[in-house]
């Protein structure tokens, strides 16, 4: 397989650092507020890009991290007067149900930041140490001109870099393309106990720390939006590279972003679609194509007529799906394998080994729809059948399942709960807390509350 890599802007062989094994990371949200639907896209992406690695044969350890602390959490924290890791936890939640309507599965880890902070601490003083980072006034900077190759991957030349930035008011750094690996407590703000004084960790670092712990010290693919390539992604790779001393991330790989009228899809300029309402008005599956639709490192432009496009070609697909699969009545729906199918996976393959060209990938999966809708020999029709259910579908999340619009899991738990109330009525204890317990055994809780019984992951 082939993949970019933006390190060295070519396509080059995928050659895991243990043989049949990858170690993906890749940054997750700042957890301040709704996701909008450009914050998916690397979500989408990396989860499918590792549900190919899956089928190709690979076992895949995928993280991606929770931001837990920021600058955005703590000013939403202030204006409702409430604690940062409670606006953190609500929008984690947020983002564990909108990833589901969304089709995307849970990485294998899900670190948060504020779980770290003991692990960033002890990064930060083995790089004072080592000569990479300096304490100023409570602040701790890392000092980017002790790093040789900084600016390899974002192709930025350090000369560029010291001439075009400057030294913000309040920051105490040296050099202004220094940046902060801990920051001295303001007033208000949540703060740890550290060797500098009371304080909280920079943004670059702990993606370093937690990709670190996890997938260890070099690991296989780093991924993101491109609009982490700098600073973010370039920072994190001289923070690690100069405490370890070898390669960190083997591939960095990045997704283009999601436009809207021409500018990057983001909350702060206003223009976005949340999740919740894309999926109300498309469906998961419109979604998923319309993402698929381009490749994975272009930039792909939010438009209603290409999500509305892509709703008609999902729901005409799972129409054809549907009506076969009613047709079959009790006969299985698949009895051997040919040469025409060995030749179709080949080809599918040969797409998505591409540098995951998903858009080839997703014009196949159409042409095995028209075999089911139009060949005129009932085998090639069961085949392309097979091929959509079993083996394509379930690699894009696309025509997994029959009917597969998005499941309503806030109505089912909502059933749950009030078959507990109805059972508590009752006095039926051992019935209410068997539901209660079962509940929990998947991942959900349920609060008792004046206002009724919540449920949380
Ligand atoms: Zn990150």
């Amino acid at each position: 397989m082939k993949i970019t890599n933006t390190l060295t802007g070519k396509k080059e062989e995928l050659i895991p650092l243990n043989p049949g094994e990858v170690r993906i990371y890749v940054c997750g949200p700042t957890v301040y507020n709704f996701v909008h639907l450009g914050n998916s896209r690397p979500a989408i992406t990396f989860d499918t890009f590792r549900r190919y690695l899956e089928y190709s044969g690979y076992k895949v350890i995928l993280t991606q991290n929770f931001t837990d602390i920021d600058d955005k959490i703590i000013i939403k924290a202030n204006e409702e007067n409430v604690d940062s890791l409670e606006i953190a936890e609500r929008y984690i939640v947020q983002y564990w149900k909108d990833s589901m309507a969304l089709g995307i599965r849970p990485a294998n880890f899900h670190p948060r930041t504020t779980h770290y902070v003991d692990e960033i601490i002890e990064f930060i003083e083995d790089l004072i140490e080592k000569g990479h980072a300096y304490v100023s006034e409570g602040d701790v900077y890392f000092d980017v001109s002790s790093f040789d190759s900084y600016g390899k991957l974002s192709g930025r030349k350090l000369e560029d870099l010291i001439a075009g930035a400057r030294i913000q008011p309040g920051e105490r750094k040296k050099s202004p393309e220094d940046f902060a690996l801990w920051k001295a407590a303001k007033e208000n703000e949540p703060y740890w106990e550290s060797p500098w004084g009371k304080g909280r960790p920079g943004w670059h670092i702990e993606c370093s720390v937690m990709s670190t712990c996890i997938l260890g010290e070099s690991f296989d693919i780093h991924a993101g939006g491109s609009d982490l390539i700098f600073p973010h992604h370039e920072n994190e790779r001289a923070q690690s590279e100069a405490r370890y001393g070898k390669p960190f991330a083997k591939y960095w790989m990045h997704n283009g972003m999601m436009r809207f009228a021409g500018s990057k899809m983001s909350k702060s300029l206003g223009n976005f679609i949340t999740i919740k309402e894309a999926v109300k008005k498309y469906g998961k599956d419109a979604i998923r194509y319309f993402i698929f639709s381009k490749h994975y490192r272009s930039p792909i432009d939010y438009s209603e007529d290409l999500l509305q496009e892509a709703k008609t070609a999902v729901t005409r697909g799972n129409q054809i799906l549907n009506d076969f699969e009613q047709s079959l009545g009790d006969k299985q729906p698949f009895a051997r394998k040919s040469s025409w199918i060995s030749e179709k996976i080949a080809e599918f393959k040969a797409y998505l080994d591409d540098d995951f060209n998903t858009p080839k990938a997703l014009a196949l999966i159409f042409e095995m729809i028209n075999e089911v809708a139009n060949a005129s020999d009932e085998l090639r029709k069961l085949e392309a059948f097979h091929l959509v259910r079993n083996e394509f579908g379930p690699v894009l999340g696309i025509f997994e399942l029959p009917e597969s619009n998005h499941f309503d899991i806030d109505g089912l738990v909502k059933i749950l709960i009030d078959l507990r109330s109805q059972f508590r009525k009752e006095k039926n204890y051992e019935k209410s807390d068997e539901i209660r317990g079962r509940l929990m055994e998947l991942g959900i809780k349920l609060m008792d509350t004046p206002d009724g019984t919540k449920w949380s992951f």
